[in-house]
């Protein structure tokens, strides 16, 4: 619709005139889907939501040629008490610190004259130019940056670990393989902004001795794979990417490899099994990427929103980037809002929201007046948190400590009407379609697990396959090989944990 939008907005500046005046420009995700889709006139930052093709005569014809606001179009919150707010003053946006969506929804992501417009290759002209590969590191280790992928495993600590490597050979990697039910930042960033990756991936490559990135990135994102390929291509035009970049005798050179939708292979030694060509199922670890990667070389793997951040930490320093968040979780974190909330998109906050700021403030609440039960963050691998933890600020050790994780940043809300059961069913049998099945507590313990669920759920269960229940959960935690399977329980145990009494009631006729 967009698309079609764009072009009957495009004739009708022609035929009044001003398509010289006015420059219509696709972007990427704004992240208020709710919204969609969503016009912006600049430099006023004017909001017109849900705009439809019918729509475009009035506001070309009221707004762009006559400078009158077309009210009745606007988003519901940009219009208050009769005033017109800006998109920044909007509360979904007031809210947000972006940082690693900072160009998404402002630049078109196929134009590399804006990226560049809006300080993009600044960062690695000034890291090529002016930083050794030690004072980069030095910069990551002192922002804090923790790495978005779900681990939390401290950024500038991997970036060392790769540059002391051993090895004539070296490899930067980029996980784009996002796979958890309802997670959508990293697509929304690569189709938003795919230079701001490329960029830190040549810091990174400069930074740990390493000339060729590979991006892994699922086949299922065809946008996304398209802005890449073109964004490479520009790269290379400009001189950003190839040999000499910046005439620094620095080569370094991007490759893409699309990924068939596994979502093991955004296991770390899974996907760079499958960015050699082969199965992708996850290896033992030790040795870890940084010493033994791609080739069996040392590779630096981070994913998309980790290196969207990186620019931004050499341009203003770690210090700048370490004063946002909390103590020990520094920056900001995308989260993909989904499920029982008004505002279902993409935000991006700074660590230590509050959960309640995130769904009531930045969310607008939960539909219809219900009451908020609980939201499950970290996907499949994640937990739940319950109202009484509505207050507690949203960072990767808050969110452990409660039985969660941050994981890659789906926020899913429930209301009164989930039953907590179902929830747990549909994201174990999410992982035990996905289990790569190499190893037997994850492929036999995930399918066991299925099956009492199946049972409780369908009212035939029996008190003492709840024990069961949390004894194969967390024996799998335990002897599964990779993350897939040590957290596949969690969704279980957390609502176990929280919500027993809904189990309870689905077994209570059988004690
Ligand atoms: Fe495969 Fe599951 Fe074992 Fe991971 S834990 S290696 S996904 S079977």
């Amino acid at each position: 619709r967009s698309k079609e939008i764009k072009q009957a907005l495009e004739e009708k500046l022609e035929e009044l005139g001003l398509d010289e005046e006015v420059k219509v420009t696709m972007t990427g995700c704004f992240g208020l889907c709710e919204a969609g889709p969503i016009m912006i006139v600049y430099p006023e930052g004017v909001f017109y939501s849900k705009v439809k093709v019918s729509d475009v005569d009035k506001i070309a014809t009221e707004h762009l040629l006559k400078g009158r606001i077309v009210k009745e179009l606007l988003y519901k919150e940009a219009l208050v008490d009769g005033e017109v707010k800006s998109v920044n003053e909007v509360e979904f946006y007031a809210k947000q610190t972006r940082l690693a969506l900072r160009n998404c929804g402002k630049i078109n992501p196929e134009n590399i004259d804006e990226y560049i417009a809006y300080d993009g290759y600044k960062a690695l002209a000034k890291a090529l130019t002016e930083m050794t590969p030690e004072e980069i590191i030095d910069q990551i280790k002192t922002s804090g940056l923790r790495g978005r992928g779900g681990g939390g495993f401290p950024t500038g600590l991997k970036w060392e670990f790769t540059y002391k490597a051993k090895g004539d050979q070296k490899y930067v990697a980029c996980n784009a393989d996002e796979g958890d039910p309802g997670a959508f930042m990293d697509r929304s960033i690569l189709e938003g902004d795919p230079h701001a990756v490329l960029e830190a991936m040549a810091i990174a490559g400069y930074a740990v001795g390493a000339n060729t990135g590979y991006i892994y990135v699922r086949a299922e994102y065809p946008i996304a794979v398209k802005r890449l390929q073109i964004a490479i291509e520009q790269a290379h035009e400009y001189g950003m990417l190839g040999e000499n970049i910046f005439n620094t005798g620095f080569n370094f050179d991007i490759e893409l490899r699309l990924g068939a939708g596994a979502f093991v292979c955004g296991e770390e030694t899974a996907l760079i099994e499958s960015i050699e060509g082969k199965r992708g199922m996850p290896r033992p670890r030790p040795p870890f990427p940084a010493v033994k990667g791609v080739w069996g070389k040392p590779t630096l793997l981070n994913n998309v929103e980790t290196y969207a951040n990186v620019s931004q930490i050499i341009l203003n320093g770690g210090e700048w980037f370490s004063s946002i968040g909390t103590e020990r979780s520094k920056g900001t974190k995308v989260f993909a809002l989904g499920g029982k909330i008004n505002n279902t998109g993409l935000v991006e906050i700074p660590m230590g929201t509050t959960l309640r700021e995130v769904v009531y403030d930045i969310g607008g609440g939960i539909p219809n007046g219900k009451k908020f039960k609980a939201a499950q963050t970290g996907g499949p691998s994640g937990g739940c948190l319950t109202e009484e933890y509505l207050d507690t600020a949203i960072d990767f050790d808050n969110l452990v400590s409660l039985g969660s994780m941050m994981g890659s940043g789906g926020l899913i809300v429930m209301d009164e009407d989930n039953c907590m059961v179902d929830i747990a069913h549909f994201y174990l049998d999410f992982t035990c379609d996905e289990s790569c099945g190499k190893c037997t507590p994850c492929r036999e313990g995930t399918k066991r697990m299925k099956e009492i669920l199946k049972k409780i759920t369908e009212g035939k269960g029996e008190l003492k396959d709840l024990d069961e229940l949390e004894h194969l959960a967390k024996y799998i935690k335990e002897n599964s090989l990779c993350g897939l399977g040590q957290s596949a329980p969690n969704p279980v145990l957390s609502t176990l944990r929280h919500f027993k009494e809904e189990y309870l009631a689905h077994v209570v006729d059988k004690r």
